[in-house]
Protein backbone atom coordinates (compact mmCIF):
# COMPACT_ATOMS: atom_id res chain seq x y z
CA UNK A 1 0.00 0.00 0.00
CA UNK A 2 1.12 3.51 -0.42
CA UNK A 3 2.62 4.98 1.88
CA UNK A 4 0.13 8.18 1.57
CA UNK A 5 -2.72 5.41 1.96
CA UNK A 6 -1.47 4.33 5.25
CA UNK A 7 -1.52 7.91 6.57
CA UNK A 8 -4.95 8.45 5.08
CA UNK A 9 -6.17 5.37 6.64
CA UNK A 10 -4.89 5.75 10.32
CA UNK A 11 -7.37 8.67 10.30
CA UNK A 12 -5.21 11.18 12.27
CA UNK A 13 -3.08 8.51 14.69
CA UNK A 14 -0.08 8.91 14.27
CA UNK A 15 1.99 6.12 12.41
CA UNK A 16 5.76 4.37 12.86
CA UNK A 17 8.00 3.42 10.58
CA UNK A 18 11.45 2.70 10.52
CA UNK A 19 14.93 3.19 8.02
CA UNK A 20 17.34 0.64 7.80
CA UNK A 21 20.64 0.44 5.57
CA UNK A 22 21.52 -2.61 3.85
CA UNK A 23 25.20 -4.83 5.53
CA UNK A 24 28.33 -3.87 4.36
CA UNK A 25 28.78 -6.66 1.32
CA UNK A 26 29.94 -9.33 2.50
CA UNK A 27 27.44 -10.25 4.94
CA UNK A 28 24.30 -11.78 4.76
CA UNK A 29 20.19 -10.72 5.19
CA UNK A 30 19.88 -12.54 8.69
CA UNK A 31 21.42 -9.27 10.21
CA UNK A 32 18.71 -7.51 8.29
CA UNK A 33 16.21 -9.71 10.02
CA UNK A 34 17.89 -9.58 13.32
CA UNK A 35 16.86 -5.44 12.94
CA UNK A 36 13.61 -5.87 12.04
CA UNK A 37 12.76 -8.76 14.33
CA UNK A 38 12.49 -6.66 17.64
CA UNK A 39 10.23 -4.02 16.33
CA UNK A 40 7.66 -5.75 14.14
CA UNK A 41 5.22 -6.01 17.40
CA UNK A 42 4.81 -1.78 16.73
CA UNK A 43 3.57 -2.70 13.89
CA UNK A 44 5.56 -0.16 11.09
CA UNK A 45 3.89 1.03 8.64
CA UNK A 46 6.48 0.73 6.14
CA UNK A 47 10.31 0.58 6.41
CA UNK A 48 12.72 2.60 4.80
CA UNK A 49 15.79 0.63 3.07
CA UNK A 50 18.53 3.39 2.02
CA UNK A 51 20.65 2.78 -1.00
CA UNK A 52 24.13 3.16 -1.44
CA UNK A 53 26.40 4.59 -4.52
CA UNK A 54 29.63 3.18 -5.65
CA UNK A 55 32.97 5.07 -3.64
CA UNK A 56 36.01 5.48 -5.41
CA UNK A 57 39.37 4.23 -3.08
CA UNK A 58 42.92 4.70 -4.69
CA UNK A 59 45.03 2.08 -4.13
CA UNK A 60 49.12 2.55 -4.33
CA UNK A 61 50.19 0.11 -6.83
CA UNK A 62 54.08 -1.13 -6.98
CA UNK A 63 55.27 1.53 -9.31
CA UNK A 64 53.98 4.07 -6.91
CA UNK A 65 51.02 4.56 -9.28
CA UNK A 66 47.82 5.38 -8.02
CA UNK A 67 44.66 3.10 -9.15
CA UNK A 68 40.93 4.10 -8.76
CA UNK A 69 38.67 1.44 -7.62
CA UNK A 70 35.24 1.80 -7.39
CA UNK A 71 33.22 0.05 -4.73
CA UNK A 72 29.86 -0.62 -3.61
CA UNK A 73 29.96 -1.10 0.09
CA UNK A 74 26.50 -1.55 0.80
CA UNK A 75 24.52 -2.95 -2.67
CA UNK A 76 21.15 -4.72 -1.77
CA UNK A 77 18.65 -2.07 -2.10
CA UNK A 78 16.23 -3.93 -3.82
CA UNK A 79 17.02 -7.25 -2.41
CA UNK A 80 16.36 -6.18 1.01
CA UNK A 81 12.90 -4.54 -0.46
CA UNK A 82 11.63 -7.78 -1.92
CA UNK A 83 12.92 -10.25 1.30
CA UNK A 84 10.94 -7.38 3.66
CA UNK A 85 7.64 -7.45 1.76
CA UNK A 86 7.83 -11.38 1.72
CA UNK A 87 8.69 -12.16 4.80
CA UNK A 88 6.83 -9.57 7.26
CA UNK A 89 3.98 -8.61 4.73
CA UNK A 90 5.24 -4.62 5.13
CA UNK A 91 5.57 -2.30 2.69
CA UNK A 92 9.44 -1.58 1.99
CA UNK A 93 10.48 1.95 0.41
CA UNK A 94 14.27 1.62 -1.52
CA UNK A 95 15.70 5.11 -1.32
CA UNK A 96 16.63 5.81 -5.22
CA UNK A 97 18.89 8.35 -6.18
CA UNK A 98 20.21 10.43 -9.13
CA UNK A 99 23.80 9.96 -8.09
CA UNK A 100 25.21 7.05 -10.37
CA UNK A 101 21.87 6.49 -12.05
CA UNK A 102 21.53 7.20 -15.75
CA UNK A 103 17.39 8.03 -16.97
CA UNK A 104 18.00 4.18 -18.42
CA UNK A 105 19.64 2.82 -14.93
CA UNK A 106 16.43 4.68 -13.32
CA UNK A 107 13.94 3.73 -15.64
CA UNK A 108 14.96 -0.17 -15.64
CA UNK A 109 15.60 0.05 -11.21
CA UNK A 110 11.87 1.18 -11.00
CA UNK A 111 10.09 -1.47 -13.48
CA UNK A 112 11.68 -4.09 -11.17
CA UNK A 113 10.66 -2.43 -8.24
CA UNK A 114 7.44 -2.26 -10.13
CA UNK A 115 7.41 -6.05 -10.92
CA UNK A 116 8.23 -6.56 -7.77
CA UNK A 117 5.02 -5.05 -6.36
CA UNK A 118 7.44 -2.28 -4.18
CA UNK A 119 4.60 0.83 -4.33
CA UNK A 120 6.81 3.38 -2.94
CA UNK A 121 9.72 5.42 -3.48
CA UNK A 122 12.05 8.25 -1.94
CA UNK A 123 13.12 10.05 -4.83
CA UNK A 124 16.69 11.60 -3.48
CA UNK A 125 19.85 13.39 -5.24
CA UNK A 126 22.55 11.60 -3.51
CA UNK A 127 25.46 13.37 -1.81
CA UNK A 128 28.76 13.99 -3.84
CA UNK A 129 31.63 11.32 -3.61
CA UNK A 130 33.64 11.21 -0.65
CA UNK A 131 36.73 12.40 -3.37
CA UNK A 132 34.55 15.12 -5.08
CA UNK A 133 33.55 18.49 -3.30
CA UNK A 134 30.01 19.00 -5.60
CA UNK A 135 27.50 16.68 -6.86
CA UNK A 136 27.97 15.61 -10.67
CA UNK A 137 25.33 13.85 -12.12
CA UNK A 138 25.96 10.69 -14.21
CA UNK A 139 25.47 11.23 -18.11
CA UNK A 140 22.59 11.46 -19.09
CA UNK A 141 21.31 11.35 -15.86
CA UNK A 142 19.43 13.77 -13.55
CA UNK A 143 21.12 16.81 -11.39
CA UNK A 144 18.51 16.88 -8.61
CA UNK A 145 15.55 15.51 -6.79
CA UNK A 146 13.03 17.00 -8.74
CA UNK A 147 14.33 15.73 -12.10
CA UNK A 148 14.43 12.37 -10.90
CA UNK A 149 10.79 12.84 -9.56
CA UNK A 150 9.51 13.77 -12.95
CA UNK A 151 10.80 10.78 -14.31
CA UNK A 152 9.44 8.52 -11.95
CA UNK A 153 5.85 10.37 -12.70
CA UNK A 154 5.95 10.21 -15.81
CA UNK A 155 6.45 6.36 -15.65
CA UNK A 156 3.57 6.90 -13.65
CA UNK A 157 1.91 8.33 -16.75
CA UNK A 158 3.10 5.28 -19.09
CA UNK A 159 6.10 7.61 -20.23
CA UNK A 160 8.64 5.62 -21.12
CA UNK A 161 12.48 6.51 -22.22
CA UNK A 162 11.50 4.73 -25.53
CA UNK A 163 8.64 6.66 -27.43
CA UNK A 164 8.26 3.80 -29.73
CA UNK A 165 7.04 1.97 -26.89
CA UNK A 166 3.16 0.82 -27.52
CA UNK A 167 0.50 0.03 -25.10
CA UNK A 168 3.41 0.34 -22.37
CA UNK A 169 1.78 0.09 -18.57
CA UNK A 170 1.85 3.02 -16.36
CA UNK A 171 3.62 2.18 -12.42
CA UNK A 172 1.52 3.54 -9.84
CA UNK A 173 4.81 4.64 -7.30
CA UNK A 174 3.81 6.71 -4.18
CA UNK A 175 7.04 9.66 -4.00
CA UNK A 176 8.33 10.72 -1.07
CA UNK A 177 11.60 13.17 -1.13
CA UNK A 178 13.52 14.48 1.76
CA UNK A 179 12.90 18.19 3.58
CA UNK A 180 15.66 19.70 5.87
CA UNK A 181 13.93 22.16 8.59
CA UNK A 182 17.20 23.53 9.30
CA UNK A 183 18.21 23.51 5.45
CA UNK A 184 19.83 21.64 3.38
CA UNK A 185 23.97 22.00 3.48
CA UNK A 186 24.18 23.84 0.22
CA UNK A 187 21.35 25.88 -0.09
CA UNK A 188 22.01 29.46 0.29
CA UNK A 189 18.77 29.96 2.43
CA UNK A 190 15.57 28.41 4.15
CA UNK A 191 13.70 30.03 1.41
CA UNK A 192 15.48 29.25 -1.25
CA UNK A 193 15.40 25.18 0.01
CA UNK A 194 11.98 25.58 0.33
CA UNK A 195 11.49 26.68 -3.02
CA UNK A 196 13.60 23.62 -4.83
CA UNK A 197 11.29 21.74 -2.20
CA UNK A 198 8.29 22.92 -3.45
CA UNK A 199 9.71 22.10 -6.97
CA UNK A 200 9.93 18.67 -6.12
CA UNK A 201 6.24 18.38 -4.75
CA UNK A 202 4.92 20.13 -8.03
CA UNK A 203 6.89 17.79 -10.08
CA UNK A 204 4.54 15.07 -8.09
CA UNK A 205 6.23 14.01 -4.64
CA UNK A 206 3.14 12.73 -2.53
CA UNK A 207 4.89 13.35 0.83
CA UNK A 208 8.71 14.76 2.51
CA UNK A 209 10.54 12.99 5.02
CA UNK A 210 12.45 15.22 6.98
CA UNK A 211 16.34 15.28 8.24
CA UNK A 212 16.93 14.27 11.66
CA UNK A 213 16.81 16.93 14.35
CA UNK A 214 16.98 17.91 17.83
CA UNK A 215 14.90 20.39 18.29
CA UNK A 216 11.00 20.12 17.59
CA UNK A 217 10.19 23.67 16.87
CA UNK A 218 12.40 23.29 13.75
CA UNK A 219 10.17 20.80 12.27
CA UNK A 220 7.18 23.09 13.24
CA UNK A 221 8.70 26.12 12.03
CA UNK A 222 9.58 23.74 9.25
CA UNK A 223 6.02 22.64 8.27
CA UNK A 224 4.38 25.84 8.94
CA UNK A 225 6.35 27.35 6.58
CA UNK A 226 5.97 24.83 4.19
CA UNK A 227 2.01 25.62 4.27
CA UNK A 228 2.63 29.42 3.69
CA UNK A 229 4.54 28.31 0.79
CA UNK A 230 1.72 26.00 -0.52
CA UNK A 231 3.47 22.62 0.40
CA UNK A 232 0.71 20.73 1.49
CA UNK A 233 1.60 16.74 1.15
CA UNK A 234 2.29 15.21 4.75
CA UNK A 235 6.02 16.00 5.96
CA UNK A 236 6.81 12.83 8.08
CA UNK A 237 9.52 14.04 10.98
CA UNK A 238 12.92 12.10 11.04
CA UNK A 239 14.16 11.21 14.51
CA UNK A 240 17.69 9.90 15.30
CA UNK A 241 19.04 9.15 19.02
CA UNK A 242 22.56 11.01 20.02
CA UNK A 243 24.35 7.45 20.78
CA UNK A 244 27.70 8.67 21.46
CA UNK A 245 29.84 11.79 22.13
CA UNK A 246 31.75 12.07 19.04
CA UNK A 247 28.25 12.68 17.25
CA UNK A 248 27.83 15.85 19.31
CA UNK A 249 30.80 17.26 16.38
CA UNK A 250 30.07 14.47 13.83
CA UNK A 251 26.13 15.63 13.03
CA UNK A 252 26.67 19.30 13.09
CA UNK A 253 29.90 18.37 10.81
CA UNK A 254 28.22 15.92 8.21
CA UNK A 255 24.62 17.34 8.48
CA UNK A 256 24.30 21.01 9.19
CA UNK A 257 21.77 20.22 11.87
CA UNK A 258 21.88 21.97 15.28
CA UNK A 259 21.95 20.14 18.78
CA UNK A 260 20.32 22.04 21.35
CA UNK A 261 22.35 23.35 24.26
CA UNK A 262 20.74 21.70 26.81
CA UNK A 263 21.87 18.30 25.20
CA UNK A 264 24.91 18.85 24.28
CA UNK A 265 25.48 19.79 28.13
CA UNK A 266 24.36 16.41 29.34
CA UNK A 267 25.95 14.89 26.94
CA UNK A 268 29.49 16.53 27.73
CA UNK A 269 29.34 15.90 31.15
CA UNK A 270 28.70 12.53 30.64
CA UNK A 271 31.46 9.79 31.91
CA UNK A 272 31.33 7.24 28.63
CA UNK A 273 28.67 6.18 25.88
CA UNK A 274 26.54 4.43 27.80
CA UNK A 275 25.52 7.20 29.55
CA UNK A 276 24.90 9.44 26.28
CA UNK A 277 23.10 6.36 25.20
CA UNK A 278 20.86 7.04 28.27
CA UNK A 279 20.15 10.73 27.85
CA UNK A 280 19.95 10.62 23.84
CA UNK A 281 17.17 7.97 24.12
CA UNK A 282 15.39 9.88 26.93
CA UNK A 283 15.54 12.81 24.61
CA UNK A 284 14.49 10.86 21.15
CA UNK A 285 10.98 9.92 23.73
CA UNK A 286 10.04 13.22 24.71
CA UNK A 287 10.54 14.71 20.90
CA UNK A 288 8.53 11.44 20.12
CA UNK A 289 6.01 12.16 22.71
CA UNK A 290 5.58 15.89 21.64
CA UNK A 291 5.36 15.38 18.19
CA UNK A 292 2.74 12.49 18.31
CA UNK A 293 0.43 15.07 20.49
CA UNK A 294 0.93 17.55 18.05
CA UNK A 295 -0.51 15.12 15.27
CA UNK A 296 2.65 14.03 13.50
CA UNK A 297 1.36 11.50 10.74
CA UNK A 298 4.35 9.33 11.21
CA UNK A 299 7.28 8.94 13.30
CA UNK A 300 10.19 8.45 11.17
CA UNK A 301 13.66 6.68 13.01
CA UNK A 302 16.73 6.26 11.72
CA UNK A 303 17.81 3.35 13.41
CA UNK A 304 21.78 2.30 12.03
CA UNK A 305 20.79 -1.19 12.49
CA UNK A 306 20.10 -0.61 16.19
CA UNK A 307 16.39 -1.76 17.11
CA UNK A 308 17.26 -2.39 20.62
CA UNK A 309 17.42 1.34 20.86
CA UNK A 310 14.73 1.96 18.92
CA UNK A 311 12.66 -0.82 20.61
CA UNK A 312 13.34 1.20 23.42
CA UNK A 313 12.10 4.52 22.63
CA UNK A 314 8.89 3.24 20.41
CA UNK A 315 7.63 1.25 23.37
CA UNK A 316 7.86 4.73 25.62
CA UNK A 317 5.93 6.63 22.76
CA UNK A 318 3.59 4.51 21.05
C1 LIG B 1 15.04 11.36 4.51
C2 LIG B 1 16.38 11.27 3.85
C3 LIG B 1 16.80 10.05 3.29
C4 LIG B 1 18.05 9.95 2.66
N1 LIG B 1 18.44 8.74 2.11
C5 LIG B 1 19.61 8.64 1.44
C6 LIG B 1 20.02 7.41 0.82
O1 LIG B 1 19.33 6.39 0.91
N2 LIG B 1 21.20 7.39 0.16
C7 LIG B 1 21.99 8.51 0.05
O2 LIG B 1 23.04 8.42 -0.59
N3 LIG B 1 21.63 9.69 0.60
C8 LIG B 1 20.48 9.79 1.30
N4 LIG B 1 20.10 10.98 1.88
C9 LIG B 1 21.00 12.15 1.77
C10 LIG B 1 20.71 13.00 0.51
O3 LIG B 1 21.03 12.25 -0.65
C11 LIG B 1 21.55 14.26 0.59
O4 LIG B 1 21.09 15.08 1.64
C12 LIG B 1 21.74 15.03 -0.70
O5 LIG B 1 22.82 15.94 -0.50
C13 LIG B 1 20.53 15.85 -1.14
O6 LIG B 1 19.52 15.07 -1.62
P1 LIG B 1 18.07 15.71 -1.96
O7 LIG B 1 17.26 14.65 -2.56
O8 LIG B 1 17.56 16.45 -0.80
O9 LIG B 1 18.54 16.73 -3.13
P2 LIG B 1 17.81 17.92 -3.88
O10 LIG B 1 16.39 18.05 -3.50
O11 LIG B 1 18.13 17.76 -5.32
O12 LIG B 1 18.57 19.18 -3.29
C14 LIG B 1 20.00 19.23 -3.25
C15 LIG B 1 20.46 20.68 -3.20
O13 LIG B 1 20.21 21.31 -4.45
C16 LIG B 1 19.27 22.38 -4.28
N5 LIG B 1 18.32 22.20 -5.39
C17 LIG B 1 17.24 21.39 -5.41
N6 LIG B 1 16.61 21.49 -6.60
C18 LIG B 1 17.33 22.36 -7.33
C19 LIG B 1 17.19 22.88 -8.64
N7 LIG B 1 16.16 22.54 -9.44
N8 LIG B 1 18.13 23.77 -9.09
C20 LIG B 1 19.16 24.15 -8.30
N9 LIG B 1 19.32 23.69 -7.02
C21 LIG B 1 18.42 22.81 -6.56
C22 LIG B 1 18.64 22.23 -2.92
O14 LIG B 1 18.31 23.47 -2.34
C23 LIG B 1 19.75 21.52 -2.15
O15 LIG B 1 20.67 22.46 -1.63
C24 LIG B 1 18.89 11.10 2.55
C25 LIG B 1 18.46 12.32 3.14
C26 LIG B 1 17.24 12.41 3.78
C27 LIG B 1 16.84 13.70 4.42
Amino acid sequence: MKVTKHIEKANGKTLFSFEILPPLKGQNIKSIFDGIDPLMEFDPAFIDVTYHREEYEYIERQDGLLEKRVVRKRPGTVGICAAIQNKYKVDAVPHILCGGFSREDTENFLIDLDFLGIENVVALRGDAVKSEIYFKPEKNGHANASDLVKQIQGLNSGDYLDESLENSCPTTFCIGVAGYPEKHMEAASLSQDLQYLKKKVEAGADYIVTQMFFDNEKYFEFVDKCREEGINVPIIPGLKPLVTKSQLSMIPHRFKVDIPNDLVIEVAKSKDNKAVKEIGIEWCIQQSKELLERGAPVLHYYTMGKSDITKRIVEAVF
